[in-house]
């Protein structure tokens, strides 16, 4: 296996490839050489399982993936690193390279051609543009997947993971929990990376629940009722969703008190059961 944490070997190989990394595509490289194995193992890869990987970059993370499970398949954009994984990833016969944009892609479509059968995890530290725009599709697609673990910026790592009805929680927050269980892994600083971003990094792995936890009649509707109620989130709920989604306040207040929520709560007042029940209600 080739060092791929090590900051000269990484130079030597981007620049005999003529690579340079692209701010654009979110392109920060690990090269602490304790995250990535550390990382592979907390993800649950491993003997049987087949491993979705997002944004393998030159590969560090790929690598021991591949070193611990039956198959990866990786998704990378950039066209460019593939003759770099080429070489990176010479000699693991259970890698497989999938050149495209993740966010383009029918995802269980994928899984059940090149997993089947398998039990499938996902693990990536993602482009931080799209962080939340990837994590809602993993969710949404509702994948046959028993786990997310992904390195995101620690800011969003935070909200994330936060309970829901607190002041860290947001409308990410109630979104994930709908799905999963989040948790918080463990930090990464920026000096982890190369060229070293701005803000640190935290690892979070989302527990993927195999049965809903939440029963909802019209699952658009709650999404869209959490994104309302959090869009202007120093307002009062009724406020934020009425004036969002233009509906009568009088109605909205009136759904509230249906559900045993002060008109006055704001949206990080309020909790799963709560949202939930506003979205069977509010019309
Ligand atoms: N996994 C590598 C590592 O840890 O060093 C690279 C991580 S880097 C933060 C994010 C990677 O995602 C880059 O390789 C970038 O080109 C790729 N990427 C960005 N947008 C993408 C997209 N929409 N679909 C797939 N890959 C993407």
């Amino acid at each position: 296996m080739k060092n791929l944490s090590n900051i000269s070997t990484i130079k030597d190989i981007l620049s005999r490839h003529g690579f340079s990394f692209s701010k654009k595509l979110g392109q920060n490289f690990l090269v602490n050489p304790s995250v990535c194995p550390r990382m592979a193992e907390l993800s649950g890869a491993g003997d049987g399982a087949g491993v979705l990987e997002i944004g393998p970059g030159i590969g560090v993370l790929t690598q021991e993936l591949c070193a611990i499970s039956d198959k990866v398949v990786a998704v990378e954009i950039d066209a460019r690193l593939v003759p770099v994984l080429g070489e990176t990833l010479e000699g693991f016969d259970n890698f497989k390279l999938i050149n495209a944009d993740v966010m383009e892609l029918d995802l269980n479509e994928l899984i059940e051609r090149e997993f089947k059968g398998m039990k499938v995890v996902v693990c990536a530290n993602l482009p931080y543009y799209i962080t939340s725009p990837v994590i809602m599709k993993l969710l949404e697609s509702k994948l046959p997947i028993e786990a997310i673990t992904v390195m995101v910026q620690k800011e969003a790592a935070e909200r994330i993971c936060a309970e829901v009805g607190t002041r860290a929680g947001g409308a990410v927050t109630a979104a994930v929990n709908f799905y999963s269980d989040p948790e918080l892994l463990f930090k990464v600083s920026a000096g982890s990376f190369m060229p070293a971003p701005k803000v640190d990094s935290a690892v979070i792995r989302l527990n993927v629940r195999k049965e809903p936890k939440y029963v909802l009649t019209d699952e658009e509707k709650f999404f869209k009722i959490i994104k309302a109620a959090f869009a202007q989130r120093r307002k009062t709920a009724a406020n934020s969703i009425s004036s969002t989604l233009g509906r009568d306040k009088a109605k909205v207040i009136k759904a509230l008190e249906e559900c045993k929520i002060s008109p006055t709560a704001r949206a990080e007042n309020l909790s799963m059961d709560d949202f939930t029940a506003l979205a069977e209600r509010i019309i």
